[in-house]
């Protein structure tokens, strides 16, 4: 059975919550603070982990209080930290969030993630069958290298291009499943997606950003499902008619569970499936990190 590693963000996310947002220049006072890890490194590997994955997390933490709380919250959910460094050069990544009026506004500070070098992902131990992953909230060279490793090890190379950027063909000829919702597929291939409902409008774009014949693209479609290009296949699986509460975090879950699902053994289809029930599961719970569902859950889901 292979392992998921997962290269990424680790945050303390600050909510602070009022019955108003402040003008520019204000002051209001607010009701609560609330603190939540999080980060999608940090997510994606607690909802590989809760799954049953051994996983182990990649990343950088600052020499602080949030650091060391991040750390011990990792812990206890059984993921090895073994290659998360701690650095005297930043603080701990850090997002301030003001919750309000049903809106939020987010100041995301990198921090420490944003130190994560080519250095600290070569030495991890991947071997073939694991599933290594990434997202876009560490340095893209550091991604790169940690694929260029995964691909020399025969591990499977897994990317969710978020929050989206640009990225260079050199990077995504690296990855073996590229995982993003339909906002950054649209932007990735320059195509406004906004209104389209449409599955074959979906495939052609996933198309056009496919650089190997070997490549799956994934696009996670919210409450409608997943709909995966795997080479020249598709694949669908429908949404899960649920009451959603809160979708925060669900794409985290996905590409988690799908990483879970992959080091497990499962062909891509079961996989989808699963990671599509899991992310389901998710957004009926508050939250990121505590939303992610243990296996036993997804297969009662599953039956
Ligand atoms: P992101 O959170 O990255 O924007 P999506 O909104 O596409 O990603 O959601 C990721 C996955 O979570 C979906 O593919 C689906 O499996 C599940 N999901 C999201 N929203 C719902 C919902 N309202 N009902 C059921 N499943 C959902």
């Amino acid at each position: 059975m292979g392992r998921v590693f997962v290269a990424g963000s680790i945050n303390m996310d600050v909510v602070a919550t009022a019955d108003r947002h402040p003008r520019v220049g204000e002051t209001v006072a607010g009701r609560q603070v609330l603190y939540f890890p999080g980060g999608k490194g940090a997510n994606q590997a607690v909802a590989a982990s809760r799954l049953g994955a051994r996983t182990t997390l990649i990343g950088r933490l600052g020499k602080d209080s949030f650091g060391a709380e991040l750390r011990t919250f990792l812990g206890d959910q059984g993921i090895d930290l073994g290659y998360v460094a701690e650095t005297a050069e930043a603080h701990t990544g850090t997002a301030i969030i003001t919750v309000a009026e049903a809106d939020n506004t987010i100041v995301v500070i990198p921090g420490a993630n944003g130190l994560v070098g080519a250095d600290d992902v070569e030495v991890v131990p991947l071997l073939a069958g694991d599933v290594a992953v990434s997202q876009f909230e560490i340095p893209l060279p550091a991604i790169a290298a940690f694929f260029r490793r995964g691909r020399a090890a025969g591990a499977t190379t897994l990317l969710n291009p978020a929050p989206a950027q640009k990225m260079p063909d050199e990077l995504l000829a690296l990855v073996d499943i590229l995982v993003l919702n339909e906002t950054e597929l649209g932007f990735l291939a320059g195509v406004d997606l906004s209104d389209s409902d449409e599955t074959a409008k979906i495939v052609d774009t996933a198309r056009k950003i496919q650089v190997r014949e070997d490549q799956t693209i994934c696009v996670t479609l919210g409450k409608r499902g997943v709909l995966a290009l795997a080479g020249r296949e598709e694949i669908l699986v429908q949404g899960r008619a649920v009451k959603a509460v809160d979708t925060t975090g669900a794409g985290d879950c996905f590409v988690g569970a799908l990483a879970a699902e992959l080091a497990d053994g499962a062909a891509l289809r079961t996989a989808l499936a699963f990671a599509n029930a899991a992310a389901s599961i998710s957004v009926q719970r508050m939250g990121a990190g505590p939303s992610m569902p243990t296996a036993a859950e997804v297969k009662a889901v599953l039956g």
